[in-house]
């Protein structure tokens, strides 16, 4: 794994630093290139512009001398003898003043062949050169050897620098001719370079005048003016110290350093720098011979301009470099961003299908299920419908079976009086044939006995056959009670039952006196059942007062032996009996419970906790008197 640097792998950085090294460095070269080619250009420029002024500046003394020379009472003074010279000097004077203040040069003055002055147009100034010796000055000597000389130097006794135009005053010819016979003298002028100095100073750049033994005569930075740029021999100080050209000053070399070079044109070079001390300044320089022979213009070009356009150059690059890097890194970015957006969306939609698929297989499976579900229904819905017709054929069954129930029981109940009466007839006929008329009269009489309990049979499924329609009044629960208490007294007499009754006086329900009668009768008659063989006979009969939804709760206990497990659950039903055959038919709580629904009321059964059962009946409470009727 490459290692990476904000989604960059290392090679691109490197790509990157080489690309930006290698346009920073093309940049600043360029830069460099084109800012001193432009400087060159100048150069080349000012040194057309220095030289031509040269020209034209010091073209305009160089004949001075020459027409100063052929000035007849200046060959006259020259001419004359001693003792006349004084008669002719006021008026040379004179001529030499006027010609120096028309040209404008700093000084004319008439040397003799000697090299003495005697005559200058500063004759009456203070500082006069009347009188000075300038034989060792090489401008007379040249003046004398060659016609004409010139020279740079500083003035023996003004001190100021100057460029001194000498000529020749032949005896007779014309100036310069050396075939006119023996010069008289020379006349020299003197002008000053202050003012050049002066119009070629510019800010970022110095002009030079090198004369022919190397040293700066005309320098627009003051203090290297008469330093040598090269080294000066011994033999040319000892020339320069006899000719006093720059007023006996040791010539000092300008403390330089050539660097480089440029197209063969120009050259660098470190020169201390004017404006700092102590520093050094780069500069393009350049030369060419000036126009008059043996002197050398050279202008000196400050470098800090190109280095600035190198700086600038370097920054752009670097900027634009910086942009680009951010540019990238910020597309970079842009695509990784689209990227996992659309990667987002592709999980999206892959999401989106797998969903719908889902949904799809969901929903097939739904419509599986409930097609499933409704076949079940349909399967549950024929299987219910066959229960039913089960079920109706099990009642129907369970019909036939209580009635077949019912009839074993009826064959049994009125078989064995039947069996008593077939008996009983057949005695009676026998003892009215032996003539025994009383005990005939008594089976018959036990017929007849036998026929009334069979009677009260039929009588009591006459009951539970019909559907009790009755008419529903306030009934007096201990009325009716009391009406059932008769039946028994003396049966609870005999057997020693103690019956304590507590019903609230006034207590009434709805119901019918006689059925009511008769369900007290049947349900007291089951608790005397219930007590004869137990150690304690009591019954307790109870009502309450009605309470908040009209319901009076008529209880029956018995402290017998409870209702028996096997018969509990079907208490209510025809024939479920627990007593020996003869005593009971089960008939007596199926027939209690129908009558009771005719009432609208409710009957249960349950077994105490202390011991014994307990019979409730809750019936409506009535207000006395009001009648309504029953279903
Ligand atoms: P029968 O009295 O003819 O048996 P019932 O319908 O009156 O018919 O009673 C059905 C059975 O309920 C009785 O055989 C008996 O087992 C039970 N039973 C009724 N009342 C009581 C009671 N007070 N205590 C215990 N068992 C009772």
């Amino acid at each position: 794994m490459h290692k990476r640097y904000k989604g960059i792998a290392w090679w691109g950085w490197a790509a990157a630093a080489v690309l930006y090294v290698g346009a920073a460095f093309a940049a600043v070269e360029f830069a460099w290139n084109r800012a001193i080619d432009a400087l060159a250009d100048v150069g080349a420029h000012r040194l057309d512009l220095y030289a031509s002024s040269l020209t034209s500046e010091l073209g305009r003394f160089e004949m001075v001398p020459a027409l100063v020379a052929r000035q007849d009472s200046v060959r006259a003074l020259l001419n004359a003898p001693p003792n006349e010279k004084a008669g002719l000097l006021p008026a040379v004077n004179t001529y030499l003043e006027a010609v120096n203040r028309d040209v404008g040069s700093g000084a004319v003055d008439v040397i003799d062949a000697h090299g003495t002055v005697i005559a200058a147009s500063n004759w009456n100034q203070p500082v006069s050169f009347v009188g000075t010796n300038v034989s060792y000055r090489p401008y007379f000597q040249d003046a004398l050897a060659r016609g004409r000389g010139r020279f740079f130097g500083i003035g023996t006794n003004t001190g100021v620098p100057g460029l001194y135009f000498a000529n020749v005053v032949p005896e007779g010819g014309v100036a310069g001719d050396m075939a006119a016979g023996r010069p008289l003298g020379a006349v020299a002028v003197k002008v000053s370079v202050d003012a050049l100095e002066v119009a070629w100073r510019t800010p970022a750049e110095a002009a030079l005048v090198v004369d022919g033994n190397g040293v700066i005569v005309i320098s627009t930075e003051p203090a290297w003016k008469f330093s040598a740029m090269r080294a000066i021999t011994a033999q040319q100080q000892r020339g320069i110290q006899a000719s006093r050209q720059y007023a006996g000053r040791v010539v000092e070399v300008l403390p330089y350093r050539r660097v480089g070079d440029w197209n063969g044109a120009a050259w660098f070079g470190l020169f201390p720098d004017p404006h700092r001390a102590g520093r050094t300044a780069r500069y393009l320089v350049m030369s060419r011979p000036a126009p008059q022979g043996g002197d050398t213009i050279m202008v000196l070009l400050d470098t800090a301009g190109a280095r600035r356009q190198q700086r600038i150059a370097f920054g752009f690059v670097t900027g634009m470099f910086l942009i680009a890097v951010l540019y990238a890194l910020y597309a970079l970015q842009r695509r990784r961003t689209i990227q996992e957006k659309l990667t987002a969306q592709e999980a999206l939609r892959r999401a989106n299908d797998q969903l719908e698929t889902t949904v799809v297989q969901r929903t097939a499976a739904l419509t599986d299920a409930n097609e499933r579900m409704q076949r079940e229904i349909a399967e549950r819905e024929r299987t219910e419908q066959r229960l039913r017709a089960t079920q109706q054929e099990v009642v129907h069954a369970g019909k036939l079976a209580v009635i077949g129930q019912m009839a074993a029981g009826l064959t049994h109940e009125l078989n064995q009086p039947l069996v008593a009466i077939r008996t009983l007839c057949d005695n009676a006929r026998t003892f009215f044939e032996r003539n025994q008329p009383a005990q005939a009269n008594a089976n018959l009489e036990r017929v007849g006995r036998l026929v009334d309990s069979m009677a009260v049979l039929t009588a009591e499924l006459k009951a539970f056959a019909r559907k009790p329609e009755v008419e529903r009044v306030a009934v007096s629960l201990a009325e009716a009670l009391a009406h059932a208490r008769l039946i028994y007294d003396a049966r609870i007499r005999d057997e020693a039952v103690r019956l304590a009754v507590r019903i609230p006086p006034g207590t009434t329900v709805y119901a019918e006196s006689s059925q009511l009668q008769q369900v007290i009768v049947n349900l007291l008659g089951n608790a005397l059942d219930a007590v004869r063989d137990a150690p304690a006979r009591v019954i307790t009969i109870e009502a309450s007062e009605p309470d908040s939804r009209g319901i009076v709760r008529f209880t029956v206990d018995d402290s017998g032996p409870g209702i028996a497990p096997k018969v509990l659950a079907h208490l209510f039903e025809p024939f479920v009996t627990t007593k020996p055959r003869g005593q009971g038919l089960g008939l007596g709580l199926a027939i209690t419970s129908r009558i009771i629904e005719g009432f609208g009321a409710k009957i249960s059964a349950a077994n105490r906790d202390e011991g014994g059962a307990r019979f409730t009946i809750e019936f409506a409470a009535a207000e006395p008197q009001r009648t309504e009727h029953g279903r």
